[in-house]
């Protein structure tokens, strides 16, 4: 079979060898005659997968001793509702920075439950958007949190820099940059992200909680998202998506294998820079996002003819790259290139762009 490349946003592509490593132990899992997916959450052979999954997330992300990580249900969209369930309760008042369409769902959930005040540094110069440097950010004072989102997974746009809060909170919905480079977990009061980029199936959602931020939800939160309830219960408070945190666990064990984050950023730069740089020197496609906020996991890119993006999508799919398609809000394409991505599945979309843009260049 010809090699298949797919660029969807999520749920997306899952390495290879993880992949075949899940198919051979599917049946019989550590030689317990079941499957992974059959164990009780609470029998000890679940609950060492379970600790293990998280000591390798800790080692990776360097996860400070004072932070909580908790593999919750409910997605990211369970997250803009359970972030200010449990921390929007000392003013009321949190800052929403929205830079694109998912911090703008996360702040018509936020308005549910306090005061919010929205920011909106994304400016247009030249056809290209650009996040305006958080220095210049109109940030309370008095806000419970500072809400932001670093990649936006349909725009396309990503914040490099690390915004400086203060003594606020900052909390991040990671979702589609989690584990794509470093970062100083330390800086945030809280991270989410939903498993279903880089880190597994969907179904799983990570949270890292700096552990002053717990216990102070409001009391209609239902349980399953106070925060407080499920670090208790070490995530085990109902039955947790036993099959997507296992293949989270083989992801971790992957990715630590490759070295880490740090090669993980490497590999993603090479590849980011590779397709930009292409889509940068054509005269047939081109970019809407600035270069200092280009996402390195999701690249949106447009055909100066739109009229040949049906053309476009078919040629890719018959070659074996798919789910290239923009998002309906935004239009034209997207390559999402996470960390499964090879660095081969990026040049067969390079070479297949070049031979399109030779094919229908007028
Ligand atoms: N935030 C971001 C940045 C996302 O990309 C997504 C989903 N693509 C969500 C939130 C929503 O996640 P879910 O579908 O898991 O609720």
């Amino acid at each position: 079979m010809k090699e298949i490349y797919n660029f969807c946003a999520g749920p997306a592509m899952l390495p290879k060898p993880v992949m075949a490593l899940a198919q051979a132990e599917f049946l019989n899992w550590n030689h317990t005659g079941c499957s992974v997916m059959e164990l009780s959450h609470r029998g000890p052979e679940f609950m060492a997968l379970a600790a293990k999954a998280e000591q390798d997330l800790r080692d990776i992300l360097d996860i400070p001793d004072n932070y909580k990580v908790l593999f919750c249900h409910g997605g990211g969209r369970g997250q803009f509702s359970a972030v200010p369930q449990n921390l929007l309760t000392k003013t009321g008042k949190a800052d929403y920075i929205v830079t694109g369409s998912w911090s703008k769902s996360a702040v018509s959930e936020a308005k549910k439950y306090g005061d919010i005040h929205v920011l909106e540094p994304v400016v247009e110069i030249q056809g290209e958007k650009q996040v305006l440097p958080s220095s210049q950010w109109d940030l309370s004072t008095d806000a419970d949190y500072v809400h932001y989102c670093p990649n936006e997974t349909v725009d396309g746009i990503e914040i490099f820099e690390l915004p400086d809060t203060g003594e606020v909170p900052l909390v991040a919905d990671m979702s589609s940059t989690i584990l794509s480079r470093p970062i100083d977990v330390s800086k945030f009061g809280l991270i989410y992200a939903g498993a279903q980029k880089n880190i597994g199936p969907s179904g799983l959602t990570i949270v890292i909680v700096r552990e002053d931020l717990l216990g102070r939800a409001m009391p209609t939160v239902p349980e399953i998202f106070n925060y407080q309830t499920l670090a208790n219960n070490d995530s085990m408070f109902n039955t947790p998506p036993t099959y997507a945190w296992y293949l989270a666990s083989l992801v971790f064990s992957w990715l630590k294998e490759l070295g880490g984050l740090t090669a993980m950023e490497a590999r993603n730069r090479n590849k980011a820079n590779r397709l930009y740089d292409y889509i940068e020197q054509s005269d047939f496609y081109t970019s809407k996002i600035a270069t200092a906020n280009r996402s390195t996991m999701n690249v949106p890119f447009y055909l100066r003819d739109e009229s040949l993006n049906t053309a476009f999508l078919q040629q890719a799919k018959a070659a074996g790259l798919l789910a290239l398609k923009g998002h309906r809000s935004v239009g034209g394409m997207r390559a999402s290139i996470y960390n499964a991505m090879p660095i081969e599945g990026v040049d067969a979309l390079i070479e297949f762009m070049q031979l399109f843009a030779e094919q229908h260049h007028r």
